[in-house]
């Protein structure tokens, strides 16, 4: 699977070097698979877990790397697993509202020109809002995906009231029986507070005109930024409540690790990856696959 080729080449190359061939795994062998996978940003209880097994498993034709990466991948598989869950359009009344959040610069207008694709191939009537204000660059690459993508798209003035572009985006999405709107907010954590009323606003405006919205928080994470990821979403978390995960740039990186250490600490539901820039290159997120492609 090309896509996930990074972070395939990792452990694999790491644990060739390790490895007895014996029916039972030693002390100082299982240390250095131990420390290969916590550097694969599995995370330490994870790496603590997969050691555990390994110590505890009989390799009846010996420990070669084919028979330690499966035994990896069953027990990342088995996290993952619980977690994989796509974005389903099942609000009514309709629209069904994903709030889209997460850090400049981590994929979120990528991603929500991909969304916006995803859901128009499921024959979706599908509204954009910019609900970015802050950054002219944002309205602007948003307008140039929804045109691209041909669905409708409500702005508002650089700088002007987020809440209020995504107030009017509801009604025009209500009016014109559009099935998913899809809001962009801003991302700069840099102003926590004024981001967290922002978001706080958005939310009781949504809230008025339909209780049950936004009925998505979606958080945006970079595969690239590693464990600062699982900073992210425990701020999100704070800041807005997130209610599932997409992980972008997972083609430019090894570091598919840090899915599963955030699986393992947050259980958040993982609807998504990121694996390039075209509107094509968001995948459901298959558990077995990744589960594979960390353990090579
Ligand atoms: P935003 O600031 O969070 O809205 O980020 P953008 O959507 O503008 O994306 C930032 C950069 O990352 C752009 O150059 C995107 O093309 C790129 N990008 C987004 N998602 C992916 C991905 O899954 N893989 C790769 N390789 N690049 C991505």
């Amino acid at each position: 699977f090309g896509g996930l080729k990074r972070t395939s080449d990792r452990l694999g190359d790491n644990l060739s070097g390790v490895l007895t061939g014996q029916t039972r795994l030693e002390g100082a062998t299982l240390d250095e698979i131990e420390d290969v996978l916590i550097m694969s940003d599995l995370g330490p209880a994870m790496a603590a877990r997969i050691r555990d097994r390994l110590a505890e498993t009989r390799f009846e034709r010996g420990a070669d790397i084919a028979a330690v990466k499966a035994v990896v991948a069953d027990e990342i598989a088995a996290v993952l697993g619980p977690v994989a869950d796509p974005l389903d359009i099942d609000a009514f009344p309709r629209p069904q509202v994903i709030l889209v959040i997460g850090v400049n610069g981590s994929g979120k207008t990528t991603t929500i020109a991909k969304l916006a694709h995803y859901f128009q191939e499921l024959d979706y009537g599908v509204m954009l809002a910019a609900g970015d204000t802050f950054r002219a660059a944002a309205i602007g690459q948003l307008r140039v995906w929804a045109e691209r993508l041909g669905v409708p798209i409500v702005t508002g003035p650089e700088g002007g009231d987020a809440a209020g572009v995504v107030f009017d985006a509801v009604k025009q999405a209500t009016a014109t029986g559009i099935d998913v709107l899809i809001v962009d907010t801003a991302g700069r954590l840099q102003n926590k507070r004024e981001l967290m009323d922002e978001l706080a606003k958005i939310r009781r405006v949504l809230g008025k005109l339909n209780p049950e919205a936004p009925h998505d928080v979606v958080l945006v994470l970079d595969a690239t930024n590693g464990q600062n990821a699982l900073q992210q979403i425990a701020t999100f978390k704070e800041l807005a409540g997130v209610t599932g995960l997409i992980m972008t740039k997972l083609d430019g990186t090894a570091r598919g690790g840090v899915l599963v250490a955030a699986s393992e600490q947050y259980g958040l539901p993982i609807h998504a990856i990121g694996i390039g820039e075209g509107l094509e290159d968001l995948r459901p997120f298959d558990p077995r696959q990744l589960a594979d492609a960390i353990a090579g």
